[in-house]
């Protein structure tokens, strides 16, 4: 079935590619049979994390975050946001009006010895950042609200407490798993004594990119995320949130940060994963941890493309008499690779050729060209399809007519076709009559945390009146 519907939209998928080629890849393209069974694993796995009785043991957490409201439109201030977890880390300043919405950021290094080093450093660099970042503007007599975004797997106390469970996306910094990363943030602030800050809120960019979404758009209930990592949280009722300490009295609802980065594993995905997945999960720096991720997100998407190619070259069936040697390192074929490769209109293969040739591949032919796009199509589309069951899973939990699912993520952003390959597997998946759109939603780093800030802001001065 699978093969036929991939037949029938092209360009997506090149069917002039070498049999040989497309037998070997054969086992990364998952038919709607396969991707139904995983809507249903994943199901059953959220469910386990939001029971009581299965959430210790569960592998998708389903972290409550203690944001019960979204924006009515109307928040205002001036806030600060720190960005911690995606491609860069930045710093942001952000100004809500009613309607309005105004920002400056800046970009900062985070350098690797630092995001494998101790958690001190960590957050003895991001302040250091923020106090230029606040020197540079002359805010230091402001005393700022701030809303950090942090993109790892916390287990929420609070809207201003959250202790790391695990690192994720190649951070390993000792010391802060188990710990309050605002209690950290706190300590490094105080040890310079030159800023002032009143952190308002803590939360994951899935959280972010939701709220930044709903701020405009009412029928927004799904953050997602595909960028360095994946993730998603949508908004779920209160009573079936059975870990839920928070107040009962306030709104019946809570979003969810499911972490399903994390699907997979324990085993569920094991019928499914290959031996690139295999490779990349051995030579990682969490092997056996966010499985799910690994397949998906841009952090590992290049990778796993690379991991087939190399495979093809083995066997003889690309790159004939080139030289393969960059080719052949870890890390050599970057996810923007993919984007670029698709990007180019179908029978032209200018850029394809153009990233080779960064490989010092100089000589390929046509039918490699054709080669090498078929996997990155193979590749993207089987991340796509499976954040898109992910989506369709969430739509049909909360089953109402219309919902907007609000994205973010390079991979999403910069893919020529992720967004329509994913409204597609959606369709196909999600149940009869819910309408669903797939929203870019820009900066929920930033304006999402300004507005998580801003909304408990709100709520609590209006608790107070
Ligand atoms: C993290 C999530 C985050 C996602 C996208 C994952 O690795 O565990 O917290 O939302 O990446 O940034
Ligand atoms: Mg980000």
């Amino acid at each position: 079935v699978t093969a036929k519907l991939l037949e029938e939209m092209p360009p997506i998928i090149n069917t002039e590619v070498n049999e040989k080629v497309r037998l070997h890849c054969e086992c990364l393209v998952l038919s709607d049979e396969t991707l139904h069974d995983v809507c249903q694993t994943l199901n059953t796995e959220l469910n386990r994390g939001l029971a009581k009785e299965t959430n210790a043991e569960a592998t998708i957490k389903c972290f409550p975050t203690f944001v019960q409201e979204l924006p009515n439109g109307k928040e205002s201030g001036r806030f600060l946001a720190l960005d911690l977890g995606g491609t860069n880390f930045r710093v942001l300043l952000i100004e809500l009006g009613e309607g309005k919405f105004a920002m400056d950021s800046k970009i900062y290094a985070v350098p690797h010895d630092i995001m494998v080093g101790h958690g001190t450093e960590l957050f003895d660099h991001i302040a250091a950042c923020m106090a230029s970042f606040i020197n540079e503007r002359q805010l230091n007599d402001e005393l700022l609200p701030l809303g950090f975004t942090f993109s790892f797997p916390c287990a929420q106390e609070g809207l201003t407490k959250a202790r790391l469970a695990r690192w994720t996306k190649g951070f390993k910094c000792a010391g802060v798993e188990g710990n309050d990363v605002v209690a950290m943030l706190k300590d490094a602030i105080a040890r310079r004594q030159d800023v002032r800050i009143k952190i308002c809120a803590v939360l994951n960019d899935t959280t972010g990119t939701l709220m930044s979404c709903a701020w405009k758009n009412h029928n927004c209930m799904i953050g997602l995320i595909v960028g360095t990592g994946t993730n998603a949280c949508y908004m779920e009722k209160l009573e079936k949130v059975e870990l839920w300490d928070g107040a009962t009295d306030g709104p019946q609802q809570v979003i969810i940060n499911t972490e399903w980065g994390a699907f997979g594993d324990n085993g569920c995905l094991d019928d499914i994963r290959v031996y690139c997945d295999h490779n990349i999960d051995k030579e990682s720096i969490n092997p056996g941890r966010q499985l799910f991720e690994k397949m998906i997100s841009g952090m590992y998407m290049g990778e796993i493309a690379r991991q087939v190619l190399v495979k093809l070259v083995d066997e003889g069936l690309i790159f004939e008499n080139q030289n393969c040697d960059a080719l052949k390192e870890k890390g050599q074929f970057f996810t923007k690779y993919i984007s670029e490769i698709e990007s180019d209109k179908p029978g032209d293969f200018s850029n394809c050729l153009s990233v080779l040739e960064d490989l010092g591949i100089l000589d390929a032919t046509p039918e490699d060209c054709a080669s090498v796009r078929y996997v990155c199509e193979v590749v993207s589309r089987r991340a796509a399809n499976l954040a898109g069951a992910g989506v369709a899973v969430l739509l049909n939990r909360i089953a109402q007519k219309k919902v907007t699912v609000a994205v973010d993520g390079s991979v999403y952003r910069f893919h020529p076709f992720f967004h329509d390959m994913m409204v597609e597997i959606i369709k196909r998946l999600v149940k009869p009559g819910i309408e669903f759109d797939l929203m870019l939603s820009e900066d929920g780093s930033g304006r999402g945390a300004a507005l998580v800030a801003a909304v408990a802001n709100r709520s609590a001065m209006e608790r107070q009146q």
